[in-house]
């Protein structure tokens, strides 16, 4: 058996490990400490545009905190887009209140501003106005934020950003993660740059960004005792994980540049295959190329790539199943166009880390070659 391609696998830079030896060294072995402040800060400073940043245990424990800071709770609704990965979803239903789930355009595969509008006036009609808009960029692709942001300001409903899968993306010159009221961003293993596990709060102010401290620190009011006067969660990122996050800070650039080379590479061999189409940046946007998705002719040619790739070692994955087509999820009022759907059934993800080789991108090509002169 060839050796394993993975889809997307952790990438170290080699500073890593002096971080995280210092934290051992100075017994800073806790969920706070330099490492910590040291990643909010390179990440703050990559950001800019005077944003806040909070490194949190996971992407998910940062929607959960947006949620919670926006005030979602019990009978709310909350608008989020469909295709996506559960993680977007999840904390509404943690906040016991309701998803409303919205389809995707075809020009970033992202929440679509009728769609959203659409659902939007027909929640009011029925008597709740939603809470809070989470928004994608999904693989790296910055949805359509002018668009999405005058829907959301004409009804005055705050914007989550979710840019888990595009910290390195532009959008019209900014970068993803300053996009929203309140922005997320995610270090998971298979994430641009990982810290094994791990996420960020991105917030507008100083204030807002201790307050979602404070959250994440199980909520204790200043006292010489445990004082609690709100319910209060277990959030924070550890010093040791903060200490990964800072050497992989120096490489995110070279990440993003290896993962869209990836994906022109892929590109510049498939072009006169017309069986294969790709997703083109609209003029302003930058994706990170988070991922190389393809999207193939039918069902069928899909599954069947994805089977031949698997014969050869090659993992590869069906671009998100919607959220509406999830069993957990079905029971929740969907905004349909039909995009999603279609994008699930002919969407193939291509292996994209930072750290493949030509060898290995050469593997891939001409296993789908391979496929394409046998079918
Ligand atoms: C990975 C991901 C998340 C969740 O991040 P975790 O750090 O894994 O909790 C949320 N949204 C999207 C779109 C993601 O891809």
């Amino acid at each position: 058996m060839k050796p394993k391609i993975w889809l997307s696998s952790p990438h170290m830079s080699g500073n890593e490990l002096s971080y995280i030896n210092e934290a051992f060294e100075t017994n800073w072995v806790a969920p706070l400490g330099p490492n910590v402040n040291g990643f909010e800060s390179d990440l703050e400073s990559y950001l800019k545009d005077n944003r806040h940043v909070a490194a949190l245990a996971s992407g998910t424990s940062a929607l959960h905190l947006s949620l919670i800071m926006l005030g979602v709770g019990n009978e709310d609704e909350v608008i989020c887009q469909s295709k996506t990965f559960s993680a977007s979803a999840n904390p509404i239903v943690y906040q016991g209140a309701s998803p409303v789930f919205v389809d995707s355009e075809r020009d970033t595969w992202n929440m679509c501003p009728e769609q959203l509008e659409i659902a939007i006036k027909d929640r009011i009609s029925k008597g709740v106005k939603p809470k809070a808009i989470i928004a994608v960029h999904l693989y790296g692709m910055p949805y359509k934020v002018d668009q999405i942001n005058e829907v959301a300001l004409k009804y005055s409903i705050p914007v989550v950003e979710d840019s888990a899968e595009s910290l390195g993306s532009l959008y019209k010159g900014k970068n993803c993660g300053t996009l929203g009221d309140f922005s997320i961003l995610s270090f998971n293993g298979n994430k641009i740059i990982t810290t094994s596990g791990g996420g960020a709060l991105v917030t507008k102010s100083k204030t807002l960004k201790q307050q979602a401290v404070f959250l994440a620190t199980q909520a204790r009011d200043d006292a010489p005792h445990y004082l609690h006067s709100q319910i209060g969660y277990n959030y924070r990122m550890s010093n040791i994980v903060a200490g990964i996050g800072r050497g992989q800070m120096t490489i995110l650039d070279s990440h993003v540049a290896k993962r869209r080379s990836n994906h022109q590479f892929y590109f510049d061999a498939f072009k006169k295959n017309n069986k294969i189409t790709f997703l083109q940046e609209p003029e302003g946007y930058f994706s990170n190329r988070w991922l190389s998705c393809i999207l193939l002719d039918s069902k069928e040619t899909r599954e069947g790539l994805r089977l031949a790739l698997e014969k050869e070692n090659i993992e590869s994955r069906p671009l998100w199943k919607p959220m509406h087509q999830q069993p957990v999820f079905e029971k929740y009022p969907s905004y349909l166009n039909g995009v999603s759907d279609e994008l699930f059934e002919k969407g193939l993800c291509l292996p994209s880390g930072s750290n493949l080789t030509d060898n290995e991108l050469g593997r891939i090509v001409s296993a789908i070659n391979s496929y394409f002169v046998t079918c």
